[in-house]
C-alpha cells in the first residue's frame, strides 16, 4: 500500500482479502480477471470454502441440498487463480498507516492493499436460553437438526417476519412444523418496503397456515422439561415451543477494525469509490457507501457479489480514479413457493402504485419518490420485474415506469 497515494494498485504486489465469502470471494476473482498477478491472500473465519448463504434458510434447510452445494468455488478453482486460501483463520487487527494486518495465530501481512469483506453477524436474543439464529452452515444444520429431532408438529416460534424469519417460516412450515411467527411492526418489512407491500407479503404466512402475530415481541423465555421452551409475549399470550430462533437483523463485523483508525458508523464508512482509505477497500454487507445523496449499507446477495466486483475495480484504478459505484440495488426471497423481487432502492414513505395483479394474490408495485421512479416490488413476476431494471438505471421517471407497466 503506498500510504498517503490515491495511486493504482501496482498488479504485482501483494492484495489480503479478509472475509471468504460471496463479497470478498467475488472481489479475488475479480482483482484476477482485470490482471492483477501479485500475491493474492484470502483470510476467512469460518473452516469451509466460501458458500453461498441463501440456500442455508431454502434447500439446505429444507434438506433438499447437501450443505457442501451451497459452496461457491472449490479448492481447484482458487488454486487455479493462485488464491492463498488462509481459512480458519481471523483477521484480529488493521494498522492502515503501518500497513500491517494480524492474523489470530500471531501472524503478520504486509500487503500494498487490502479488501475489506467481513460481512454481518447476527443479533442474538436469549440466546442462552437456546434461541437459535440463521448465518452459518452450522446454524442451519443445527436447526434442521432440532426440528428433525422433534419429528412431524415440531412446534416453532420465529421471533422476526424480517426476510430471514419468513424463510425459515415457509421452509420449516414445508416440513410440517407448527408454526408461530412474531412481529414486533404492524405490518412485516414496513420498515424496508412500506406497509402496503409489508402487509402484503405478511399475508403469505395466514395463507399458508402459519401464524403471524404482529405489534407484539418476546418479554421473557423459561426453559421446561424435555426442551419445550415456553415463549411469554408483551401481549400476555404465552406460545409453547420445541424451537426458537430468532431472526432480528444483523450487525456488520467490524469489531476487530476498532483500532484501525478506519471511520466505523453502523459499517465501514468509504467513499463513492468504495475506498475506506487509502489503498483499503470495502465490500458487501459491511460496507456502507455514498448512494443516492446517503450513506447507505445493503445487506443482500446481488449487492456483495456487484461489490466485490466494484471493490477489484476500485483497486486497480487506484482512489483517485476510481468510478463510483452505482448499482441498481436487488434482491430476491423465496417463500412458499412464491418469488418476492424487490428492484431499486425504496423507502418506507414512498408511494406505491400496483400496475399488475392484486395485493392479496401476485403483484407488480411501482414505488414513486418525488418524480422518480426509486424501485419496484413484485411477488412471482419475474420477467416484468425485470423489465423496469434498465429503466431505474437510467433514473426514470415515475410516469415512464408507468408506461412501461405490462399487466399480464
Ligand atoms: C440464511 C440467509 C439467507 C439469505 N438469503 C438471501 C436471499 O434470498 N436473497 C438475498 O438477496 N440475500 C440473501 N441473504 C443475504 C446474503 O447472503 C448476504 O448479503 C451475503 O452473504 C453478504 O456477503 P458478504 O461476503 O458481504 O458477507 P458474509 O456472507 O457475512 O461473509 C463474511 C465472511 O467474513 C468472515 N469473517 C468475519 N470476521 C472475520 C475476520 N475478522 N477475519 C476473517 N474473516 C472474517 C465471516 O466468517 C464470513 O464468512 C441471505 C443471508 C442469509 C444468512
Amino acid at each position: 500500500m503506498s500510504p498517503a497515494s490515491g495511486d493504482p494498485l501496482e498488479l504485482d504486489g501483494t492484495v489480503v482479502v479478509v472475509g471468504a465469502s460471496l463479497a470478498g470471494l467475488r472481489a479475488a476473482q475479480g482483482l484476477r480477471r482485470d490482471g492483477f498477478v501479485g500475491r493474492l491472500v484470502l483470510v476467512g473465519a469460518e473452516d469451509h470454502l466460501p458458500y453461498d448463504r441463501p440456500p442455508l434458510s431454502k434447500q439446505v434447510l429444507a434438506g433438499k441440498w447437501a450443505p457442501d452445494r451451497a459452496t461457491l468455488c472449490d479448492q481447484g478453482a482458487l488454486d487455479d487463480l493462485g488464491i492463498e486460501a488462509r481459512l480458519g483463520h481471523r483477521a484480529v487487527s488493521l494498522d492502515v498507516a503501518g500497513r500491517r494486518l494480524e492474523l489470530d495465530d500471531g501472524s503478520m501481512e504486509s500487503p500494498d492493499a487490502v479488501v475489506l469483506a467481513t460481512g454481518c453477524r447476527p443479533r442474538h436474543l436469549f440466546a442462552d436460553q437456546g434461541v437459535m439464529v440463521l448465518r452459518t452452515i452450522e446454524d442451519s444444520g443445527e436447526l434442521r437438526a432440532r426440528g428433525v429431532a422433534v419429528g412431524e408438529g415440531c412446534r416453532l416460534v420465529v421471533i422476526g417476519a424480517g426476510f430471514i424469519g419468513s424463510e425459515v417460516a415457509s421452509t420449516c412450515s414445508g416440513l410440517g412444523c407448527v408454526i408461530t411467527v412474531i412481529e414486533t411492526l404492524p405490518v412485516p418489512m414496513a420498515s424496508a418496503l412500506g406497509t402496503t407491500v409489508g402487509g402484503a407479503l405478511g399475508g403469505l404466512h395466514g395463507r399458508h397456515g402459519v401464524e403471524l402475530k404482529t405489534q407484539t415481541s418476546v418479554g421473557a423465555l423459561t426453559r421446561g422439561p424435555g426442551g419445550t421452551t415456553s415463549v411469554e409475549l408483551t401481549d400476555g399470550t404465552t406460545q409453547d415451543a420445541d424451537v426458537v430462533v430468532a431472526g432480528i437483523g444483523v450487525v456488520p463485523e467490524v469489531s476487530w477494525l476498532e483500532d484501525s483508525a478506519l471511520t466505523l458508523d453502523n459499517g465501514v464508512v468509504c467513499d463513492a469509490g468504495l475506498f475506506a482509505a487509502d489503498g483499503v477497500v470495502a465490500a458487501g454487507d459491511l460496507a456502507r457507501w455514498p448512494f443516492e445523496g446517503e450513506l447507505t449499507r445493503i445487506e443482500h446477495w446481488q449487492m456483495a457479489a456487484d461489490m466485490g466486483n466494484g471493490a477489484a475495480t476500485a483497486l486497480l484504478a487506484g482512489r483517485s480514479a476510481a468510478p463510483a459505484f452505482v448499482p441498481v440495488p436487488y434482491f430476491w426471497s423465496d417463500q412458499y413457493g412464491e418469488k418476492i423481487q424487490v428492484l431499486g432502492h425504496p423507502s418506507p414513505d414512498d408511494e406505491v402504485v400496483v400496475v399488475d395483479g392484486t395485493l392479496e394474490e401476485r403483484f407488480v408495485a411501482l414505488y414513486r419518490r418525488g418524480d422518480a421512479l426509486s424501485g419496484v416490488a413484485a411477488l412471482s413476476r419475474p420477467r416484468q420485474l425485470m423489465s423496469y431494471r434498465a429503466l431505474l438505471a437510467a433514473g426514470a421517471s415515475f410516469d415512464e415506469g408507468l408506461a412501461a407497466a405490462k399487466p399480464g
